[in-house]
Order: structure tokens, then sequence, then C-alpha cells
């Protein structure tokens, strides 16, 4: 895979960024310190570029070393659990919002069956019910655990990710990222995989946390989507559109997903050590809930629907 040497130095194992990966500029500001508190306590900063705004994560472990940053007890993302209040609110939203992305994405695409490729496809959730909706369905996961999970529930054939430049040029009428791009160490090799593998008219749609959004804003360094080392980029609906734009792309609808407000909320306030976090997060969740609903730009997660330019 080729390297972004342009944009960053790898020095003792951490990716230390020189240059904004969307518009190339040096100036690279302090924004926030933010404390790992899911699973190490350690602390990262947040830079923000001074030209386009753009978010990152500065000196995050690299690709090899990064697992001990996701080894939590409470990491649901790759477990089906049901403890606890947040769990319970967690699984019952993803079947409410299983069936919602499905019926997005076929609107957006304007077919209801397809070759489709979910990239970071985790437990195989969203991928098995398009594949139950008559879509021809390509998935890849990092994880072992997550991929033999999708295989003995499912039984989809989830490869590694590390298959994902494998596919034909032209090869999908849509690719889907669930809150995944965020984490991807090689940024620009990603954008210029998706623009290859998509079939002219296809549709690129990608899910991520939104740092312009009310509960972000509230939260400050403990807003729990920073996700810091895990998230190495942070996205606003500005930032996504310019990142679009330098790989030929353009963002034709935007989408809020106000529902992740409630449990980043309920998330922000465990890292802040608060009492009552269940009531407190619904309670700030609402309110990012209702902010989203006058401005989208402020829901807590967007998604974004994009095109090849022609
Ligand atoms: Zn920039």
């Amino acid at each position: 895979m080729l390297r972004n040497w342009n944009i960053m130095q790898f020095s003792v194992n951490k990716i230390h960024l020189e240059k904004c990966p969307v518009c190339g500029s040096v100036h690279l500001q302090s924004f926030l310190s933010c404390t790992d508190c899911y699973a190490t306590g350690e602390t990262f900063e947040v830079l923000q570029c001074a030209d386009c705004g753009f978010k990152m994560t500065q000196d995050v472990p690299v690709e090899a070393e990064i697992g001990r940053y996701y080894e939590s007890p409470d990491y649901i993302s790759h477990t089906n659990t049901k403890k606890g209040v947040m769990n319970t609110v967690y699984h019952w939203v993803r079947k409410y919002q299983l069936h919602k992305k499905a019926k997005l994405v076929e609107r957006a695409c304007g077919k209801r069956s397809g070759r489709m490729l979910d990239i970071g496809t985790g437990t195989g959730y969203f991928v098995n019910t398009m594949y139950q909706r008559g879509w021809d369905v390509e998935a890849v996961e990092k994880s072992a655990q997550a991929r033999a999970f999708a295989f003995d529930n499912f039984g989809l054939n989830v490869l590694d990710d590390t298959k994902l430049n494998d596919f034909e040029d032209q090869s999908f009428n849509l690719i889907t990222m669930w809150h995944v791009m965020e984490h991807i160490e090689h940024l620009d090799d990603l954008w210029e995989t998706l623009k290859r593998e998509l079939m002219d008219g296809g549709k690129l749609v990608v899910a991520v946390p939104n740092c312009a959004s009310a509960d972000a804003q509230r939260y400050k360094s403990f807003w729990a989507a920073y996700d810091v080392p895990r998230h190495l980029w942070h996205f606003t609906p500005s930032t996504m559109q310019a990142m679009a734009n330098k790989h030929g792309f353009t963002i034709c609808e935007r989408h809020p997903m106000p529902f992740d407000g409630f449990y980043v909320s309920m998330l922000s306030e465990k890292y802040m050590g608060r009492n009552f976090t269940f009531i407190r997060g619904m309670f700030t969740g609402f309110l990012a809930w209702c902010s989203a609903l006058a401005h989208k730009d402020k829901s807590s997660s967007m998604i974004y629907i994009l095109r090849k330019k022609e």
C-alpha cells in the first residue's frame, strides 16, 4: 500500500502529522487535549488546520501497535452483550437504525439491489441486512473476531481488510463506511481506492462523527466521539466537502444521525466522572437531537452520500 509520506512522519511508532491531509497546509494549531478514557488513560492532542479547519489527532500509534487501545471490556461495537442500560439502548437503537440505513442507501442509489461493498463491517449486521434485501454483498473487516462472528451468525464470508485493494476497477454500485473513515491511517490512499472501485454513477456512503455538533460543543475535550487515539480524523460537513473535492467526489446528500447524540452524550458524562450518566446523557442527547432538528449540520454524526465527479 502507498504511504502518505508527504503528510506524515513515522517516528517512534507514532504518526506525527506535519501537514493537513485535506488542504496540505503546514499551519497546524493545538485545538484540544483529550484523554483516552476508554482504554489507557493516555492524553493526545487534537490539532486544527488554521487554513481549512480540519481537525486531527496528533501522534497516534501506528496501526501495527494500536491494538491495545481497542482493548476494553466496554467495547460493544464488536460484541453482542446486553448488560447494562447503555448497552440495551445501544442494541435497540441499532435494530432501528439498520432498517433506516438500508432504506436510506437504497433511496440514495435509486436501486433496491446491486453489488455493494461494506468497509469495516464489524460483526456484519448491516451487510447482512442488505444481503437479505437482495444485494450482492462484499465486506472487509480488520478484526478476526468480528469476521468470525459474522460467519457464525449470518454465514457471511467477510474478508480481511488487507483485501480491500484487491477488487477490480468499477466493481461496485455502492460502497458504505459506517463510522470507519475516522479510524483509517492512510486516508488519501483510501479515497483513491474508493474512487477506483466504485462504478461510474455509483454512490459512496460515509458516516462519521461531527465535531461541529451541538454535543461536541457542549462536552469539548470530554466529547466521547473524539475517541482518541482510535479516531485519527474529526470531520465536519465543511471539511468532508473539502476532502471529497480533493479526491474528485461531490456530496449529493447530507443526513443527520441524531440518535448517536444520546449514546455519545451518555459516554461523555461517564468520562467526566459524573453520576446519573444515563439521565444526564439522555437529557443532553435530547437537547442535541432538538438542535439537529433545527440545523442538521449540528447532528452528533452525519451520513454523507457522495458520487464521483464526471
Ligand atoms: Zn487544512
